[in-house]
């Protein structure tokens, strides 16, 4: 096989948690385009049919689920629908995320184990209900969407980091335990990228100046600029074609260079 047929996910069996808009939305537009079918899920109906309409608008032919990642009955069920609805799960990507800009000791508790439920424990239990089936086809893709948070500290994201950085080792850790059943998993760290998660640190100060952090951005990165969802395309698409098999176990950066220089 030539390397350019590598680079397909023909017919390939997608699926992007908290797709319906954002980084997972254009994850999955990447992979449709490749040839993959699309299967997203998200928590709340009103985005499930958001997100519908914008594949159908893309002309994309995706399926969505209503499913709180964190629940993991209700995953187990969303995981054998999507079997006998559509076929077993060859591409896994945990993106769906939340993260709650607190100074630490402003924190609850309820707070800091909500992120950790979302942005730690559902990567856990999401691959738990795919991987028993990739074992059993001989192959398969997971890529986590960790963050710069996997590798950094910084103030008011103390759980968002201790999130990230333990899906990171979570990463390496599915790695070790099911490699040997020709599935990769690998991580995608995204530098600041522009979604809705990210909108209030580019919000214009009263005065029409730059938010001090979209200021900081754009002069720490040597792209000098934020990233596109767009930008994730390219690299989820090789983590999650054969072009990428004997890549286990690391996180690829995708940060416009930051984290080289911060
Ligand atoms: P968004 O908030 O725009 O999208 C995340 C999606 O996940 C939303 O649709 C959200 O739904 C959904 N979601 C949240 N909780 C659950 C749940 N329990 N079950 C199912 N779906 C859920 O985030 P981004 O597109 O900005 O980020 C995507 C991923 O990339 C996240 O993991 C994030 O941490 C990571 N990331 C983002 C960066 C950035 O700069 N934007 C930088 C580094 C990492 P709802 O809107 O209803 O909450």
């Amino acid at each position: 096989m030539g390397i350019s047929e590598k680079f397909t996910l023909k017919d390939k069996v997608a699926l992007v948690t908290g797709a319906s808009y954002g980084i997972g939305y254009a994850i999955a537009s990447g992979f449709a385009d490749m040839g993959a079918k699309i299967v997203f899920c998200d928590i709340k109906q009103e985005f499930v049919d958001k997100g519908l309409a914008a594949y159908s608008a893309d002309g994309i032919d995706a399926k969505g689920y209503v499913c709180d990642v964190t629940d993991e009955a209700a995953v187990q069920e969303m995981v054998k629908k999507i079997e006998a609805e559509v076929g077993v799960i060859d591409i896994l990507v945990n993106n769906a995320g939340i993260i709650k800009r607190i100074p630490m000791c402003d924190m609850t508790a309820e707070e800091f184990r909500q992120v950790i439920d979302v942005d730690l424990n559902a990567p856990f239990i999401v691959s738990k209900a795919v991987i028993p089936s990739m074992i059993k086809k001989g192959a398969g893709k997971i890529i986590n969407i960790c963050s710069m948070m996997s590798e950094l500290g910084r103030e008011t994201v103390s759980a968002y980091a201790a999130a990230k950085g333990g899906l990171k080792m979570l990463t390496r850790n599915i790695c070790s335990e099911y490699g040997e059943y020709n599935i990769q998993c690998n991580g995608i760290g995204p530098g600041y990228i522009a979604t809705p998660q990210t909108a209030p640190l580019r919000e214009k100060q009263p005065d029409g100046s730059r938010h001090p952090f979209d200021q900081f951005i754009i002069s720490k990165t040597p792209a000098a600029r934020w990233g596109n969802p767009e930008d994730l395309q390219g690299p989820a698409a090789f983590l999650a074609s054969e072009a990428s098999d004997f890549v286990n176990g690391h996180i690829l950066y995708v940060d416009g260079g930051i984290l080289a220089y911060i």
